[in-house]
């Protein structure tokens, strides 16, 4: 189990990375806002993702997704959110949606 609180990947990352965060969190929004989603190189639009701190990684799941739960209720995604997913980034599980 990686439980490093650096990035250990080879990207390098400095706050949160796709392979070395404890935690990954998909924002499933409601029909249209898509402004507030994430373009592909393809042009397609997605979801928003985050990924937690890994300097969390440390902490205990339930805290992780405490905080970024927190941060999101404050975000500009709050209103226009149906659902909240969160994955355990390192085995692909999902953990609990809210
Ligand atoms: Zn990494």
């Amino acid at each position: 189990m990686r439980i490093s609180k650096k990035c250990v990947c080879g990207k390098n990352h400095s706050v949160s990375c796709s392979s070395c965060s404890k935690i990954r969190m998909v924002l499933l929004l409601k029909s249209g806002n898509r402004e507030l989603k994430y373009r592909q190189k393809n042009n397609r639009y997605t979801n928003p993702v985050w990924y937690s701190p890994m300097s969390k990684n440390r902490k205990s799941v339930q805290r992780i997704i405490d905080g970024m739960y927190k941060r999101f209720e404050k975000s500009k995604y709050k209103g226009v959110t149906n659902k909240v997913m969160f994955y355990d980034n390192y085995t692909k599980e999902l953990i609990i949606s809210k």
